[in-house]
């Protein structure tokens, strides 16, 4: 067993499930004992450890390996340290023909077990970069709200590139799609079942402004491409309205989730969606249903040290994802993100989530080469 895997075996076995997920002081909610093993594990290793307070309970773990001579670039590794919700038997490391099965095998503590074994292994290395700091920061909350990477941006960080973990089957991602959850009301006028005529069907409305969303606003967006990601999508996720039915309903509400471009915001979206619904006769209250959106992420290739990790993953050209994560909101503070991990994201959130071992070696083998590369 390599250390690598040792590390992600130990990790799989610690739960952390985001405690947005599960009922208040669940025991297996919560980033915690993650956070406390990794802190262990890096000061064995000689490394400086600190803990950054972001919610109640709930630390970033913050590792740090100092070069020789004086500080001339900052590399930050950040995967973070939350998982969905799992059956028991998912906090058991299994493995088995060349996998290890586990909740967060891919998502993402395959990332953390990369990351942080490619730092204790620099930091015991003969050489290492002298003038380049590598910080590695377990992040909590990414599967919620992302409060473990806006509280690193807010806290005034400053790094020249992080790569953030996330199953990217070993590409280098330099951009990915951002999320917006929005509401749709629709208000009409009460009447008796028996009498629909003196009143105002807010149903009808809605089923309306759906069949406009999934027909000729999803046409709209499939005309608008980017390069590395395609184009962004609407997806009505879910619709109440009425009471009962011999009453005309008053009122109707869906959500949808709008899978951003780079360049998109979310006033520009309901302005968007103010014009279709104009446009087709039908009215709306537009509002956020969500606390802050995921912004999308466009990280420029050409800039010199995604270059030079582009070359030292031997990759020609980088790629885009569908989903979001924590690189955009480091990047929307300033710092040149892009993604970068073990495991497939079809595995992650799965009932059987599992990573390749080989690949997990891998990832690890191609950050230390990267981070060996700097001088
Ligand atoms: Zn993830």
């Amino acid at each position: 067993m390599t250390r690598t895997e040792k590390l992600l075996a130990e990790l799989i076995a610690l739960p952390s499930v985001n405690p947005a997920f599960l009922p208040p002081r669940h025991p297996q909610a919560g980033e915690k004992s993650v956070a406390d093993f990794l802190a262990s594990t890096a000061a064995r290793a000689g490394m400086t450890v600190e803990f950054q307070k972001v919610l109640p309970g709930r630390s970033n773990v913050i590792v740090r390996l100092q070069p020789r001579n004086q500080v001339r670039r900052t590399i930050l590794l950040a995967p973070h340290l939350d998982t969905v919700v799992a059956d028991s038997t998912q906090f058991i490391p299994q493995r088995k023909n060349g996998r290890l099965y586990g909740r967060g095998a891919c998502d993402t503590k395959g990332s953390v077990a990369a990351m942080l074994g490619a730092l204790c292994e620099l930091a015991g290395a003969k050489t290492r970069p002298l003038e380049t700091e590598i910080i590695f920061a377990g992040l909590i909350d990414e599967e919620h709200a992302q409060a473990g990477s806006r509280a690193l941006a807010a806290g005034g960080f400053r790094a020249d590139l992080a790569i953030v973990g996330e199953p990217t089957r070993l590409q280098v991602v330099t951009a990915h799609k951002g999320c917006l959850w929005l509401r749709l009301a629709t208000h009409g006028h009460a009447a008796h079942g028996a009498t629909p005529h003196l009143g105002k069907n807010a149903v009808h409305e809605m089923a309306r402004i759906v069949n406009a969303l999934e027909t000729d606003y999803a046409a709209q967006l499939k005309r608008r491409k980017h390069k590395l990601l395609g184009a962004g999508t609407v997806n009505v996720g879910t619709i109440c309205g009425g009471v009962q039915p011999n009453i005309v309903p008053e009122s109707c509400n869906i959500s949808i989730d709008r899978r951003t471009l780079p360049g998109e915001t979310e006033s520009g979206v309901r302005r968007e969606l103010q014009a279709l619904l104009r446009a087709e006769k039908l009215s709306a209250k537009v509002e956020s249903a969500k606390l802050a959106p995921a912004l999308p992420l466009e990280t420029d290739p050409r800039h010199p040290l995604v270059r030079q990790f582009l070359r030292s993953a031997k990759q020609a050209r980088p790629v885009g994802v569908d989903y979001f994560c924590d690189a955009s909101v480091l990047s929307a503070a300033g710092i040149p993100s892009v993604v970068f991990g073990p495991g497939d994201i079809a595995q992650a959130h799965t009932a059987d989530e599992w990573i390749s071992l080989k690949e997990l070696e891998r990832a690890k083998d191609l950050l230390v080469g990267f981070l060996n590369s700097l001088s």
